[in-house]
């Protein structure tokens, strides 16, 4: 394993995901091996180790269970599923079988809300469960069958395109992009990219042509093209689409993106969630390699070399954040970088790169067949082009649909089958959530902007426990670097629990929101910022799913504080009435 990744300290994350799928886990003796092999502190092991969810310092089972904890997955069934599988396997959550044989946990969301429940085994994702097919694997599980032997129906994952406009709808000739970005030249591709208004499907929305140019202009004999297929927002999964479906139309806009900035590497970093799709994607890079349109001199064009490989993740949400994800491809816990300097001018291995989405990389490949004039026609004024949305929730036909920038939500909500919506949840857990009276508004930057999530949730869900659901994602995701959000979140959880048990009071609703203002003011990225969003917007749009569970009065502690002193008691040895709570005037 070593020897393969060149025993470079900068493949930690790359090293540890190859040493723990041969040995199980990351153990002490491994620890200690790798840091003496890569000259690195033990503890610099431990902290990677630690930030990521999919690597682990502890035995896990021979099967590791993690069933999807998205909230469209739990609308789903998949908590019972879960509790269903424990007691057939006789295994608590997050623990260990005691014959070592499974483990069972859940984990944020592993990009299947068209599909679920969703789980993954060993890497391997398995959708549309029912207690049937859960019965199944338990027995599969007992018999220790490999997965290789499981029935391949399993791990059939459809891309369920249901509405396809500009990119998905055309057919792609590879090569022919890059053959015309090559005839315009470095700059002529800037230009066209500026022509067509491109902005990155990230969320963000920064213009593709100003990343670009920053980029190529930067001092430096070395640059970059990433491409972040790390999408783990909530109810994402249209990359999951493009990266199964569309692939080279990824490579190519990498490499025409190479070809305008100078670069000769590309990196994808593509989600430990999506590593089924790992090997396909090699084998398309194989082919494109093969074609000429990656390489040496590609399309026979002296001098311009451009190669792409893939690194994994290992299960961190916060690595879809630019920085925080370079961080990760250069083996460390993935926490965003203060910025300035931006990664346009020092991101990977400290020279300039680009970091591009998958579907903004798609996107290239469009402007270059069209024109840059042609494409800015499409959509609106500032957004220009199509957009794919991931649908999911109560609709009748989840799926991945694309529109013109501009649709109105009411329009997709039609399209998608969805009657008696109570909410739409765009851009995942920290976007926005839209009441009825909002469904007119467009999705598009200069309105409603999304990274591509659209979870429908009809008047039968409770908005509150939807609320819930986002706090604890985040209290998990938060990478813990800045207080507000380390703190912030975790309380704001615990807060929403505390509720849940029917001990809030008019006290909780007020901390929610003093707390979600100290997280969006002082947090240090986005995912702080916004972390506290969907109860701000639940709490004024379905203030009546809280009210109803809160107590008459104005507090009541979430434990009992007599109980909570009673070691203080045992130590002074006290029983007096002074030492209870209720004995103190
Ligand atoms: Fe990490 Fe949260 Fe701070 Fe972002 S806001 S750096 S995720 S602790």
């Amino acid at each position: 394993i070593l020897t393969a990744h060149r025993k470079d300290p900068r493949r930690l994350v790359q090293i540890l995901r190859a040493a723990q799928s041969e040995a199980g886990w990351i153990s002490p003796e491994i620890a200690a091996f790798l840091a003496d092999e890569l000259c690195m502190p033990i503890s610099r092991i431990h902290a990677v180790v630690q930030f990521y969810a999919f690597l682990y310092d502890r035995p896990v089972g021979r099967y590791r269970v993690l069933f999807s904890d998205n909230i469209i997955d739990r609308m789903l069934g998949s908590v019972a599923l879960r509790q269903h599988m424990q007691r057939r396997m006789k295994v608590g959550r997050g623990a260990v079988s005691a014959d070592g044989l499974v483990s069972i946990d859940t984990t944020s969301c592993t990009g299947m809300g068209d599909q679920g429940p969703a789980l993954m085994i060993n890497n391997r994702q398995i959708v549309r469960l029912t207690t049937r097919r859960i019965d199944e694997i338990c027995d599969l599980m007992r018999d220790g069958a490999p997965l290789e032997d499981w029935p391949s129906h399993y791990f059939t994952i459809s891309d369920r395109i249901r509405r396809a406009e500009s990119l998905l709808g055309t057919s792609y000739v590879p090569g022919k992009a890059l053959a015309q970005a090559i005839e315009l030249g470095p700059q002529g591709v800037l230009d066209d990219l500026r022509r067509s208004n491109l902005r990155g499907r990230g969320g963000a929305g920064f213009t593709t042509a100003m990343k670009w140019e920053l980029c190529a202009e930067a001092e430096a004999e070395t640059r970059y093209i990433i491409c972040n297929a790390d999408e783990g927002e909530p109810g994402t999964f249209k990359d999951r689409v493009l990266l199964n479906s569309f692939a080279e139309r990824i490579f190519e806009g990498m490499a025409i993106g190479g070809y305008a900035i100078g670069a000769r590497h590309g990196v994808i970093y593509l989600r430990g969630e999506y590593d089924y799709l790992r090997a396909p994607l090699e084998m398309k890079l194989a082919a494109m390699r093969q074609r000429g349109l990656l390489g040496t001199n590609v399309l026979g064009v002296p001098g311009f070399d451009f190669d792409i490989e893939i690194q994994m993740g290992a299960g961190a949400y916060i690595c879809g954040e630019e920085t925080a994800l370079i961080e990760s491809l250069e083996g460390k816990p993935g926490r965003p970088r203060i910025r300035p300097p931006f990664p346009v001018t020092r991101g990977y291995n400290d020279m300039p790169s680009v970091v591009n989405n998958v579907e903004t990389l798609c996107k290239v490949v469009e402007v270059m067949r069209i024109g840059g004039r042609a494409y800015a026609l499409l959509g609106t004024k500032q957004s220009t082009g199509s957009k794919l949305i991931s649908v999911s929730g109560d609709v009748a036909r989840p799926g991945v649909y694309e529109y013109p920038f501009g649709v109105r939500i009411q329009t997709v909500l039609d399209d998608c089958g969805a009657t008696d919506v109570a909410a739409v949840q765009i851009s995942g857990a920290g976007g926005m959530t839209l009441a009825p009276h909002e469904f007119g508004r467009r999705i598009a930057f200069e309105d409603v902007p999304t990274s591509g999530a659209f979870m429908v949730f009809n008047r039968s869900r409770d908005m509150f426990e939807v609320a819930r659901n986002f706090m604890h994602f985040f209290a998990h995701e938060s990478c813990g670097f800045c207080t507000p959000c380390r703190v912030g979140c975790a309380l704001s959880a615990s807060i929403m629990d505390k509720i849940a048990a029917g001990l809030g009071a008019q006290y909780e609703l007020n901390e929610l929101t003093r707390l979600g203002a100290v997280m969006r003011t002082s947090s240090h990225c986005g995912l702080g910022q916004t972390a506290g969003n969907a109860v701000a917007d639940t709490l004024q749009k379905f203030r009546p799913d809280y009210e109803r569970r809160l107590m008459a009065g104005d507090f009541a502690p979430a434990f009992d504080l007599d109980a909570a002193l009673e070691r203080a008691r045992q130590v002074t040895s006290r029983e007096d009435a002074q030492a209870h709570l209720e004995g103190v005037a």
